[in-house]
């Protein structure tokens, strides 16, 4: 057997600049990745195109170049993935395990739907079966199974879902032509061979989802460890929803040593006024992944 390379990556959307919550998981991930001897990769998660900002991808990278980040390789991005999404969504309609559904999501919320595990609500599975006579194909589906989809993350431990029950056939190819994030995500770390995912706990309902597209795809499944998310004193997420500031470059040193810090890293305070290739170099010689507190979420005391 080849010796196992370690290989992560950050995953921004370009909905909005980076802010805190983001250089935490650009962080986290960076240095789990250098830490092994590993690459580190970036990609521009691009693909929902009417969330996209002008220009906020562009700001992003110029943002990790201030702080520091190297990253391997040209960065990707999925805006122009789309036919090897359309090959992977032909894989499963060719195998059966994607179907065609008519449903509109009035109808979905009027069939008596259980709430999904994340939000939304369970999809019942109506066009299971097939298409109502007279209705055509608005979104396409991933068949899931009602036996158990589990695994065990890094910092959070064990995560047990029944997809069927928990989330419902999911979308892969939305009603407005876009491809969904699950696809996207799930065949692009794939093709970059990513073999460990570090990111916020907001994504952890939704691992359980890319495990299962893995197994229908015949991908590998990479290791898993998410990181606890910043919020606010109301216990939101920080994120562009709840107006969290776009990060300062000219603050970079003292934004990281607050992000190591949340990490659980202890940072001296001097640091914060040092070069940021300084912090990079206390960071790199400290990092203890164990020290990250396994939480889902933690509250910022200064509010970010
Ligand atoms: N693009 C996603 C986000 O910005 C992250 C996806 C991932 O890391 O898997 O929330």
């Amino acid at each position: 057997m080849p010796e196992r390379i370690y290989r992560g990556r950050f995953a921004p959307s370009p909905s909005g600049p980076l802010h805190f919550g983001s250089l935490v998981a650009a962080v986290g991930s960076y240095l789990d990745a250098r830490s092994q001897g590993g690459e580190w990769l970036v990609r521009m998660e691009d693909v929902d195109t009417p969330r996209n900002v002008p220009g906020a991808a562009e700001d992003i990278l110029a943002t990790l170049e201030a702080f520091g980040f190297e990253w391997d390789g040209p960065v990707l991005w999925q805006s122009r993935r789309h036919a090897a999404y359309g090959e992977a969504l032909a894989r499963l309609q060719a195998a059966g395990l994607a179907y065609g559904c008519a449903c509109s999501r009035k109808e979905i919320a009027d069939s008596a739907s259980r709430p999904a595990i994340d939000g939304g609500l369970a999809y019942p599975g109506t066009c299971r079966h097939g298409l109502p006579v007279g209705r055509s194909v608005r979104a396409w589906r991933l068949r899931v199974g009602d036996d158990e989809t589990a695994f065990t993350d890094r910092l959070q431990g064990r995560l047990v879902q029944q997809l069927e029950r928990d989330v419902g056939d999911f979308v892969l190819l939305r009603a407005d032509g876009l491809f969904a994030y699950q696809l996207a995500v799930t065949v692009d770390d794939e093709f970059q061979g990513i073999t460990d995912i570090v990111r916020g706990a907001d994504l952890l309902a939704s691992t359980p989802r890319q495990i299962w597209l893995q197994r229908c795809l015949g991908f590998a499944e990479p290791r898993y460890a998410h990181l606890p998310v910043a919020s606010n004193a109301a216990g939101e997420k920080l994120s562009k929803q709840t107006l969290a500031p776009a990060l300062d470059p000219t603050q970079a040193a003292a934004e990281l040593v607050r992000a190591l810090r949340f990490l659980g890293q202890p940072a001296p305070d001097a640091l914060a006024q040092a070069l940021v290739a300084e912090v990079w170099a206390w960071a790199r010689e400290h990092w203890r992944f164990a020290a990250i507190p396994r939480r889902a979420s933690i509250p910022l005391a200064i509010p970010g």
